[in-house]
């Protein structure tokens, strides 16, 4: 698709994030160049809109740069989506003194937000959580409780914070399916402000290794009115913004089956394989699968709203399977080579299975999906 403007993934840009995505995963901590680079390309303002000092741009060329950025380094990519995903909850949710608090700090000064929604023993749906926000007898809340899984927490500026409130009214669990539960708010909250502890070491995961994806304390937090974007029903409904909106981690999906499909064209140049017919069928076949993602993310923003959610839990289902499906392919075509432990395909196939773990993850994008697929859905 044609990107609204000049989108600075010149040369060195480009290269900065692909020399960056290998050092992140032998090292398992942010790559500090890449990250430098991605402040200062002024991308991490590209949804906040004009009058705030962003780009203004939509939710579909956010995901063409999203997976753009993946392609290079998936690790970058999902730190970026997850910030674009609470930029348009401020946008939606903040009030004239959040947006001009916040919004400006990210346009202008390239700071990063991370979600803290995750928390050791939660559940995906979020229905029941420890971290709880209660009124002190001055008024003020406080907060406390630990998240984990959180992206970018090692180097984020700022958090938006999912917590328990305390119970306005009898709660009972909807039977069915969702995506948040009730009581609960969402916070902005300054990594600097006292009480809140991010050790300095992320998670040591499989994949996404340079993402900073790690754990956020909060002890006894104070945060006003004016620090909470939303609450109450508003909450599950801010959760599911970013679907609504059609901006997709999928996009991450196709990015990287795209960094597969690449590998192995490299190796078959490399290799003298394209005059095999056999080898370029199979290549065939992972670029029908690369297009078919891509075309199933840009449909998501394209056309009507209508049951738009129902369908970014289908894409984010399907393209995350074929990220996996398309490493598989390739691992597979590039043989013995492709199994020595260095080889990126390693790399690329483990950040292929992570984003099948993030939020909402398979298991409940599909129960989500079975919720919703009443005969009036379609
Ligand atoms: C790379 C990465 C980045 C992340 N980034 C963030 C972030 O920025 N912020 C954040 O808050 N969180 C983040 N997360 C956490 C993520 O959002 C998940 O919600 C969280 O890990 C909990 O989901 P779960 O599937 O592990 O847990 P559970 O829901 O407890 O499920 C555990 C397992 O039980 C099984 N299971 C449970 N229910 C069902 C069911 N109905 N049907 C079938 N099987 C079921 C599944 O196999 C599942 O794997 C991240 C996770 C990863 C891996």
């Amino acid at each position: 698709m044609n990107l609204p403007g000049e989108f600075p993934a010149g040369p060195e840009f480009r290269e900065t994030l692909r020399t960056g995505a290998r050092r992140a995963h032998d090292t398992g901590e942010v790559d500090a160049a890449s990250l430098d680079a991605l402040r200062r390309s002024g991308l991490l303002g590209m949804m906040v809109p004009r009058d705030h000092g962003g780009w203004g741009w939509d939710p579909a060329a956010a995901n063409a740069v999203i997976e753009k950025i993946a392609v290079d380094n998936p690790s970058i990519a999902i730190m970026v989506y997850l910030h674009c995903a609470v930029v348009v909850r401020i946008v939606k949710y903040g009030t004239e003194e959040q947006k001009n608090r916040w919004l400006p700090r990210i346009a202008r000064r390239g700071q990063l937000v991370a979600s803290a929604w995750s928390e050791p023993g939660s559940a995906a749906d979020k229905r029941t959580l420890s971290t709880t926000a209660q009124r002190d007898a001055a008024g003020t809340w406080r907060m406390k409780g630990g998240k984990t899984f959180s992206t970018s927490a090692t180097v984020a500026d700022f958090f938006i914070v999912l917590v328990q409130l305390p119970a306005t009214h009898e709660t009972a669990h909807a039977a069915e399916p969702a995506y948040g539960g009730q009581d609960q708010a969402l916070f902005l909250v300054d990594a600097a402000a006292p009480g809140v502890h991010v050790p300095p070491d992320a998670l040591d995961m499989s994949g996404m290794r340079g993402s900073g994806t790690g754990m956020v304390q909060f002890q006894d937090v104070p945060v006003t009115d004016g620090d909470m974007l939303c609450s109450g029903s508003a909450t599950t409904e801010a959760i599911q913004l970013p679907h609504r909106l059609g901006l997709t981690l999928g996009a991450v999906s196709v990015g990287l089956a795209q960094a597969a499909h690449d590998t192995a064209l490299r190796h078959a140049r490399g290799r003298d394989l394209l005059a095999d017919e056999r080898y370029r069928r199979q290549l065939a076949s992972t670029e029908v699968a690369v297009r078919s993602a891509r075309a199933a993310v840009s449909d998501l923003t394209a056309g009507s709203a209508h049951d738009r959610v129902l369908r970014a839990y289908c894409v984010k289902v399907s393209t995350s399977t074929t990220g996996q499906t398309v490493c598989r392919t390739v691992r597979g075509l590039l043989g013995s080579a492709g199994y020595l432990h260095a080889h990126e395909i390693n790399r690329i196939s483990q950040d292929a299975d992570a984003v099948m773990h993030m939020g909402p993850p398979t298991h409940l994008c599909l129960d989500l999906i079975a919720a919703r697929s009443t005969p009036a859905d379609r």
